[in-house]
């Protein structure tokens, strides 16, 4: 079968997933104290459910807003809130967090359960919500909301490309619960009114696309899609293009084009939440890098310091050049390693210098190799110089807002120009010029 892919752009960036892909995936015993912050999700931050001093079972609700743009969060480990107070994130921001003393009895909290074929629609969404789960392959939408498309859909996507170098969370997770994805996807197929659910595999994973294909087996309704291998093909747009020749119109929603799409780790998480009343305070991380000693993929607990993970991993070799979150072209340099596992969390990855490159910013020899493999079809290096000189008004101009910050155009570019970097501030400080006017008005 011919692998599929999309039109227009992308490129073959090294894959780097050696190091981990056909290892299992093992489990970290959670640490003495979580850090289970109230926001880790796109959307208003969660309110605390609870006090200091109060025991908490694992599972537990400890965080809610009525907010519609939101998700609850979970205790992790069961045991005794000792703090509830800022903490620094990732990324170096700070945000409200519960933290817990685990009294290491995992005593746990399991939400009531019917089967999937007996609820529904709305039923799935509420169950969905109610474990507080989101986007897990980096985005950290709240599922519930997209379960409830704007507009008919005949198609859910599951996205198994995970294109960025280094991560294999997902690929593993295809291996080792296909069951458990085949199933999470019937359930968004019965959430949102979906006929057909596609499983978008790259085709340098022919143990996942087996195991899945095995679990489909003769199910009308499901099959899997053989993608190639070409990055950014795990980028909604991309994706969709691929398995159904759909176009989604700028700035529209997938649902525009009939489709929903959802992320390996998502539709797992949902099947355990709709079968066995889990909620989200666990997930499969990713460490690896050439820094780090042992590679591997980690269940780990929800609010675990990265610090935590990297020692389960062996520590690393020598000082890395950077430690990213999530992969190399997209997620953001790690501030501190005190930072905690959150749900959207997929890879950790402790690079050297090595692996990074030259970072210098020359000027520009007009190349157009990153006009050539954007996917997109936009002008990386106008888009970049112009947000770079603070003319976003001109950046919107040419499409600025349609950027996917796939990072390809840094990534090509043979002057190292930070192009996504001043793109995305390009884009904030478009926002903001609008809002100001708007309040001006
Ligand atoms: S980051 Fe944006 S501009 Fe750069 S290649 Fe990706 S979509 Fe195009
Ligand atoms: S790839 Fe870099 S050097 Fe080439 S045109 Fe784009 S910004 Fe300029």
């Amino acid at each position: 079968m011919i692998a599929k892919t999309f039109p227009r752009g992308g490129s073959e960036i090294p894959h780097r997933k050696e190091a981990t892909e056909h290892k299992p995936i093992v489990t970290l015993a959670p640490p003495q104290f979580v850090v289970i912050p109230l926001r880790q999700h796109i959307g208003a931050p969660c309110k605390p459910l609870v006090a200091v001093g109060d025991y908490v079972k694992m599972g537990q609700k400890i965080g809610d807003t009525d907010q519609f743009v939101s998700a609850p969060v979970h205790a992790s480990v069961s045991g005794t809130v000792t703090a509830i107070e800022e903490r620094v994130l990732l990324n170096g921001s700070k945000c409200l967090a519960v933290v817990i003393e685990n009294d290491g009895k995992d005593e746990r909290h399991v939400y009531p359960t019917k089967p999937v074929d007996k609820m529904s629609a709305e039923s799935i969404r509420q169950a969905v919500r109610e474990a507080g789960i989101v986007g897990m392959g980096g985005a950290g939408f709240p599922t519930h909301i997209k379960l409830n498309p704007p507009k008919p859909v005949d198609t859910v996507i599951i996205n198994g490309a995970e294109c960025e170098p280094y991560l294999t969370c997902d690929h593993r997770l295809m291996v080792e619960q296909a069951e458990a994805l085949v199933e999470g996807t019937k359930a968004i197929m019965k959430a949102v009114g979906a006929e057909r659910g596609i499983l978008g595999i790259e085709a340098n994973k022919p143990d996942a696309i087996e195991a899945v294909r095995d679990m489909i087996g003769d199910a009308p309704s499901l099959s899997v899609t053989v993608l190639q291998v070409r990055y950014p093909q795990g980028a909604e747009k991309q994706l969709i293009k691929a398995a159904v020749n759909r176009e989604v119109p700028s700035g529209k929603l997938p649902a525009e084009v009939g489709c929903v799409v959802s992320n390996v780790h998502t539709a797992i998480s949902i099947y355990e939440a709709l079968t066995k009343g889990i909620a989200s305070y666990e997930r499969v991380v990713t460490v690896s890098g050439g820094a780090v000693v042992d590679p591997r993929n980690v269940r780990v607990r929800i609010g675990t310091p990265l610090q935590a993970l990297l020692d389960f991993c062996g520590g690393t070799l020598g000082e890395p050049a950077v430690i990213v979150g999530g992969g190399p072209m997209t997620g953001p340099p790690v501030a501190s390693l005190e930072a905690p596992v959150v749900k959207n969390l997929s890879g950790i990855l402790a690079l050297t210098a090595e692996e990074v490159g030259f970072d210098e910013n020359r000027p520009c020899i007009r190349c157009a190799r990153c006009v050539n493999v954007c996917p997109m079809g936009l002008t990386p290096n106008m888009l970049g110089a112009l947000s770079h000189h603070g003319r976003f008004s001109q950046a919107a101009s040419i499409g600025l807002m349609d950027c996917i910050e796939c990072g390809l155009c840094s990534f090509a570019c043979p002057s190292k120009r930070a192009l996504v970097t001043w793109i995305k501030e390009g884009k904030a400080g478009w926002q903001a010029e609008r809002a100001a006017a708007q309040a001006a008005k």
